[in-house]
Order: structure tokens, then sequence, then C-alpha cells
């Protein structure tokens, strides 16, 4: 299988398995940005970040609170969209209870053209 990206943990070496892989592609072409997102089935944790949240970043299983810490460290000042709590989103697409927020973030991103 052809790999496009190569997704490493921010803080290990770990490297997801080839469906979790999928997924975090899959997550890279999400239109959102200050928003976690589960990949399964590997449980990793993406964060969307853009613009002010700085680049896209990932965490394993065993990093997931690590990364989380990391962006309210270094993001946590600028807005409370470090600040959400899980569980989070496997998909943004969904029409899950994190709906009406994604939403609410997605016209926050439009207003900024
Ligand atoms: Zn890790």
């Amino acid at each position: 299988m052809p790999v496009s990206f190569i997704f490493r943990c921010q803080f290990c070496d770990a490297q997801p398995d080839p469906l979790t892989q999928l997924r975090l592609q899959a997550a890279m072409r999400e239109f959102v940005w200050g928003a976690y997102q589960n990949a399964l089935p590997g449980r990793w944790l993406v964060w969307h970040g853009r613009g002010l949240y700085g680049p896209a970043r990932y965490a394993c299983p065993d990093h997931r609170g690590d990364l989380v810490a990391y962006l309210r460290e270094h993001y946590g000042t600028i807005g409370f969209h470090p600040w959400k709590r899980p569980p989070y989103p496997n998909s943004l697409e969904s029409a899950d209870t994190d709906h009406a927020w994604i939403t609410a973030t997605r016209r926050q991103r439009w207003s900024g053209f």
C-alpha cells in the first residue's frame, strides 16, 4: 500500500497502524480548525490547528493526554478550543453531540475570510 504521508506521534516514534493511517489522511481533509478528533481504530488523537493554533498535530494512544496538555500550555490563552473536554468526535462530519459546536467553529472560520 503506498503511503503518501508519514504520521508520527509528537512525543515518541510511534507510527499508526494502516487503518488508523487512513483515518489520519482523511482527517487532513477536514476543513476545521481548533478541533480535536479521534482517529480509530488506533485511538490516535488529531489536533486540527491551522492559523493561530499552529500546525496539525498527532498523538499515539499513550500520549493523548500529553498532546492535550501541550496544546493547553501553548495555545490555551488564545481561545477556548484547546480546552474542549473529551469525548472527542470520531468524525467531524457526523451529527453527534459535537455537531452544533463544530458548526459554530466552521462559521467562525468563514467569517475570518
Ligand atoms: Zn506517543
